[in-house]
């Protein structure tokens, strides 16, 4: 690869849609610098609390408690790092799973991470799993997402709050969109590092990557995953998850695991300096024109994240993403369209100015 096509490469994984251009010369090219000046913002999401303390289980012991420990340590060591951190509960109270993906998504997050501790009625059964959003559902991996999503069911007006989801029958999570599916392979790559910390670093039995119908992961627009720290109904497992070295320690390869995907996908620090050579055509997808300015967030926008904006007279004009390769936004597109996009088309922009496409 040319040293530019590298660039290219790096500036379609790095883009995050909030950049500034600035003139600058490279190699006796005249072309554009990208710098991206946001911190890397991270949602945690400590699961229950208030009314609601989590999993049953015979040994007396409080998921709600376990897992703020956890999510607290996690935050304190990100927020050292650099990160910028917004937890959907930092103490005991009660918080819908409308509420926790509400926070996240105004956020407009880089990352979601809600921490659980699973039950299970034999008490054998132990070790850790994490889960993304996914409707290839498993019976057993059903019967915890179900557990996870019982919460709805403590809320009044549920079934206007949740759309018409039950969360008893599994048919009903397939007719909500899939926000999360954009998403997928970010949450997989981040998953497998978290298990793969806690089994080769804390040595807990690895239950693997799970994909599962939660309501939380469906609806947060970013990269997201569900993490089941181990069993509480499992007398060993309960005790250890009970005490302030697990909760320092799973926290700790919690993020390790956020570093690795952090380096994995080129983004270190807080800056993404990019390149790209001027006179070149960048494709967008135009998906709407509106008299309306609406914010370029990503729950305006059916999920799609990404996004431009061009004032044209009257009329703003919303892009989705950016590319070099034509073939490449032909996919976009046909995404945009799948969103309920349906009359997107390409545009083309040449320093600055919207150049006709043929679509
Ligand atoms: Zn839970």
């Amino acid at each position: 690869m040319s040293k530019i096509s590298s660039y290219l490469s790096y500036f379609n994984l790095t883009l995050t849609g909030k950049f500034i251009l600035l003139l600058f010369t490279f190699n006796s090219l005249s072309i554009n610098k990208a710098i991206s000046q946001e911190k890397f913002k991270i949602v945690i999401d400590a699961g229950h609390g208030g009314k609601d303390p989590g999993r049953p289980n015979k040994n007396g012991i409080l998921e709600k408690d376990i897992v703020l420990n956890m999510a607290l340590n996690l935050g304190r060591e990100l927020k050292k790092d650099d990160n910028q951190i917004i937890y959907t509960r930092n103490k005991d109270v009660f918080l819908t799973l409308r509420q926790r993906a509400k926070i996240a998504n105004e956020a407009d997050a880089d990352l979601f991470i809600s921490i659980h501790c699973n039950a299970f009625h034999d008490s054998r059964v132990y070790g850790t799993e994490t889960y993304v959003y996914g409707l290839h559902v498993s019976k057993a991996n059903f019967d915890v997402a179900l557990k996870e999503n019982e919460v709805i069911f403590l809320e009044e007006d549920f079934e206007k709050n949740y759309q018409g989801f039950d969360p008893n029958a599994p048919e009903s999570l397939i007719g909500l969109t899939l926000m999360q599916e954009e998403y997928l392979d970010q949450s997989i790559l981040l998953a497998s590092f978290i298990q793969d910390n806690f089994s080769k670093k804390l040595k807990l039995k690895n239950r693997g990557v799970k994909q599962s119908g939660f309501w939380v992961l469906h609806n947060t627009y970013m990269p997201s995953v569900l993490i089941e720290t181990g069993f509480i109904t499992n007398p060993k497992e309960g005790a250890y998850l009970n005490s302030s070295n697990a909760q320092k320690d799973i926290a700790h390869n919690i993020f390790n695991a956020v570093n690795k995907y952090k380096t994995t996908l080129g983004i270190t620090g807080n800056y993404d300096v990019v390149y790209r050579p001027k006179n070149e055509i960048t494709y967008k997808v135009q998906i709407a024109a509106s008299r309306r300015k609406l914010e370029l967030k990503s729950y305006n926008f059916k999920g799609l994240k990404d996004l431009s904006v061009k004032k044209e007279g009257r009329l703003y004009r919303y892009f989705y993403t950016s590319s070099y390769d034509y073939n490449e936004i032909l996919k976009k597109k046909g995404y945009a369209i799948s969103k309920g996009y349906k009359k997107s088309f390409i545009v083309g922009f040449k320093n600055g100015k919207i150049v006709a496409i043929n679509n």
